[in-house]
């Protein structure tokens, strides 16, 4: 038996956290500088609004209801997914993380009475001590535990949790299911489908599984088979091994000029290599990107991108600024503007798989290499994290209004209500 556990509306549900007077009105959160809707409340979803809508074209809807905005807070965001996750461990031993706001449970060792009284009690455990809102479907495989709780969301009677263990209640959701809602169905598969006749999740559960396997592959067959009760996923606790690590952005407005666009870079990298170090890895490759601004003119039309080998693989900030940099000099070409630049580590490794090179010196006399340069990254990691002031390179700009140019929009942004202690909120 697995749980699909899924908070309602999430980045909506955050920003409403330390907000009681948002409860019932409709929220808006949008993307990184703020371009368009990425997320709603049930409120502004019923008004109207879609995700993926560019601001502007929603300006009205926004005036006429009321709506409250938000710029992306993912801080905020990514700090309460842990504390959702950290609720759910405390009730079942084995917990998968599957997004930032969804997780499967497993509950193979529970009984079919407990199972319900299970949901309802992980419902009112995260909403007690986290205060978000979430919706629990319960059944014996992952396909139908996400179609279970899509059901738990969209029918209010359910009171948020529905199990699926009856079989007669299985074939009644899936009658009234269209196959596009089943999980792993694209708009592609979902054409091929609908060709063959097959348009709800119960005419996809009733395919014959041999004849999906030879027109589609194995993975198609699985999910008729998970529609029908046979479990073929299991529960993937080990988060897989990271391949890259990428630091991107689009600018606040588009840029002419070089200056701006090295600063820029230098932060990305510099940011990109913090996440690598927090997981103890080393990088092999840099890739830099450019791409021109999607209005005006003139334009590239494909992002312009250059890698180049980190040999021996390093975690070591510098070294990849200034190949970053390098790379940006070859790549940049005057007289376009620019939108968006970003840097992506790969060849990722764990320090035991760094091959020193034959002609590097690992000798404390040599202040670049080696044990040094780690020493020092994790020295400046500690300042860096410990608030008490920040260190960065000169590259990245000397004062915050110079690295205004390309930071990101963000004009509706909330506090850091539970990730930064002077946004901590006050009760009076
Ligand atoms: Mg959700």
């Amino acid at each position: 038996m697995f749980a699909l556990v899924d908070c309602n509306s999430f980045y909506a549900a955050c920003e409403r956290l330390f907000r009681p007077d948002l409860q019932g009105r409709p929220v808006v959160v949008l993307s990184n500088n703020d371009g368009c809707i990425v997320a709603g409340s049930e409120e502004a979803k019923a008004l109207g609004v879609k995700t993926g809508m560019p601001v502007h074209l929603a300006r009205d809807l926004i005036a006429r209801h009321k709506i409250a905005v938000f710029s992306s807070n993912y801080a905020l965001y990514g700090d309460i997914s842990q504390r959702v996750m950290a609720t759910l461990e405390t009730l079942v031993p084995q917990v998968e993380v599957y997004s930032i706001d969804e997780a499967f449970l497993d509950l193979s060792l529970m009984g079919e009475a407990e199972l319900l009284p299970l949901a309802q009690q992980v419902r009112a455990r995260v909403a007690r001590w986290v205060g978000v809102p979430v919706c629990v479907g319960v059944a014996p495989t992952k396909v139908l535990a996400k179609l279970a709780n899509h059901a738990a969301k969209r029918y209010p009677a359910t009171g948020g949790t529905v199990v699926l263990t009856d079989p007669a209640r299985r074939e009644k959701l899936l009658a009234l299911t269209p196959v596009s809602r089943v999980w792993g169905v694209g708009r592609r598969l979902m054409g091929r489908l609908e060709a063959l006749g097959i348009e709800t999740a119960l005419d996809l559960a009733r395919a014959d599984s041999c004849m999906i396997r030879r027109r589609f592959s194995v993975v198609q067959e699985r999910l008729v088979r998970e529609l029908n009760g046979e479990p073929c996923l299991s529960l993937d606790t080990q988060p897989s091994p990271r391949q890259q690590v990428i630091h991107s952005r689009s600018f606040g407005e588009p840029v002419t000029t070089l200056p701006p666009v090295r600063q820029a870079l230098s932060d990305f990298a510099f940011r990109a290599m913090e996440s690598l170090r927090k997981e103890s890895l080393y990088a092999g490759r840099v890739t830099v990107y450019l791409r021109t601004a999607p209005m005006g003119k003139p334009q590239q039309l494909f992002p312009n991108t250059l890698s180049a080998a980190l040999s021996p693989a390093t975690a070591d900030t510098r070294v990849v600024v200034h190949q970053a940099q390098a790379l940006l000099t070859r790549l940049w070409k005057q007289g376009y503007r620019y939108g968006k630049a970003g840097v992506i580590l790969t060849d990722l490794r764990g320090r035991g798989q760094v091959q020193s090179g034959l002609f590097t010196s690992e000798q404390p006399a040599e202040p670049d290499s080696g044990a040094r340069a780690d020493a020092l990254m994790a020295v400046l990691d500690t300042i860096n994290q410990s608030g008490a002031g920040k260190v960065w390179l000169a590259g990245q700009g000397m004062q915050a209004d110079q690295r205004s140019v390309w930071a990101m929009r963000r004009a509706h942004l909330s506090p850091a209500y539970t990730c930064r202690w002077s946004d901590l909120p006050v009760a009076r």
